[in-house]
């Protein structure tokens, strides 16, 4: 597909703008290079590179802190993290999770040999149905994985009180949540715990990185021998574990990060904002709104394309990125149209209306602190040229 926008319509200054050539959904959120560069030197001169280090420990004191909850425990990523977490509480069997979300929520069960049984969204909020979640409980099920989709609150209440009910574990996968509220109360608190993920295209990142935050000091301590092989001290194993440990420069990373957090949200505030006014009135197409009496990270700026919209959500994809604009699908084709679940569910799409029809409907679009105003103005007229067929 041919670009629709030539580069000299965006020019600034009569020169084509620097994000013609990088515009991507998920470009890092980077703090402070000289700051980082200093811990950097203060790692190398210790000699501590691993290891539950002082970065490290600072780190999950400050996280903790920032969600006022009591336990961080780091790890090397959100996926192991999850792993974790998971047979920390003694899942097994059956658990419930939604097929609306990044792979590694299913696959953090079946790779410990837990069957992942998928429910369906609600189609606004894009977080679990209860109402699904009920429907999908046999005598096998042992727990419910709750994701905070889009740094959205899933139903925390509904999910609890279908946990107490029928006597399930609940924890949260809030890998998108990072500094997000529900109903004012951190997210953190939720559940026996949550994981993080602080992956490079996340909103607040370590390079590759994760934790479980939790107030359940047991469940801490359990996940702690976890992730460091079992260790209680030199030459002492006393618990099954693996490597799940954070290194000393991904903490220090952190770090950095932490304190540029509040520039992070305020550019993506801003930005979704701008989306928002610059995308107002196009036929068919409507955009994820965050409540705004939340804390909220506003990292993803979901954009849906209706039935009612002239062209479709592929297309629209395909223009955006012949402008060098990398929009993504997200969750596409949903997690039970992947592998190995496909085979194990071959007719679950029946059940799952809603998760298709928003997998089939989602773009989201490039934000975060590597733009500008104009530049969101610029994606926004390459889509309302494509939907209304001009300027
Ligand atoms: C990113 C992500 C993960 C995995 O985290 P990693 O740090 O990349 O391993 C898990 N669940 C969801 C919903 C995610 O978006």
């Amino acid at each position: 597909m041919k670009p629709i926008l030539k580069s000299q319509d965006l020019a600034i200054n009569g020169a084509p703008p620097a994000f013609i050539e990088q515009l991507h959904v998920g470009r890092p959120n980077i703090g402070s290079r000289e700051a980082f560069m200093k811990y950097v030197g203060d790692i190398f001169d210790r000699r501590w590179l691993s290891n539950d280090g002082p970065m490290v420990q600072e780190f999950e004191r400050r996280v903790a802190a920032y969600h006022g909850v009591k336990h961080c425990v780091a790890m090397c990523n959100g996926t192991v993290a999850l792993e974790i977490a998971i047979r920390a509480l003694g899942l097994e069997g059956e658990v419930i999770v939604p097929s609306y979300t990044f792979i590694a929520t299913a696959h953090a069960l079946s790779w410990q040999a837990i069957t992942p049984v998928f429910a369906d969204i609600d189609p606004v909020t894009h977080n679990l149905d209860p109402a699904a979640v009920r429907r999908m409980i046999t005598p096998r099920t042992t727990g419910i994985i709750g994701v905070h989709l889009w740094g959205r609150g899933a139903p925390v209440d509904e999910l609890q009180a279908i946990a107490d009910e029928h006597g399930l574990k609940l924890m949260f996968d809030a890998a998108h949540a990072f500094g997000c509220s529900y109903k004012g109360r951190m997210i953190g608190n939720f559940g026996t715990c949550e994981v993080l993920s602080f992956h490079a295209t996340k909103f607040f990142n370590t390079f590759e990185g994760g934790a479980v935050v939790t107030n359940d000091d047991e469940l801490a301590e359990t996940m702690r021998l976890m992730r460091n092989f079992g260790f209680v001290a030199m030459d002492k194993v006393v618990h099954p574990g693996t490597n799940g440990k954070m290194i000393e420069v991904a903490a220090a990373m952190g770090l950095v990060n932490l304190d540029a957090i509040d520039s992070v949200i305020d550019a993506n505030r801003r930005n979704h904002h701008t989306y928002r006014e610059a995308l107002s009135g196009l036929p068919g197409i409507s955009l994820l709104a965050f409540d705004e009496a939340e804390r909220n990270n506003y990292q993803y700026v979901v954009m849906q394309v209706g039935r009612d919209c002239p062209v479709t959500r592929d297309r629209i994809i395909e223009a955006l990125h012949a402008e060098n604009i990398r929009a993504r699908k997200y969750f596409w084709p949903g997690c039970h149209n992947m592998q190995p679940y496909r085979d194990l569910y071959p007719h679950a799409g029946l059940l799952l209306p809603n998760t298709q029809q928003v997998a089939d409907s989602v773009v989201v679009l490039p934000t975060g602190t590597t733009m500008d105003s104009e530049m969101v103005r610029a994606v926004a007229a390459v889509i309302r040229v494509l939907v209304t067929g001009r300027a």
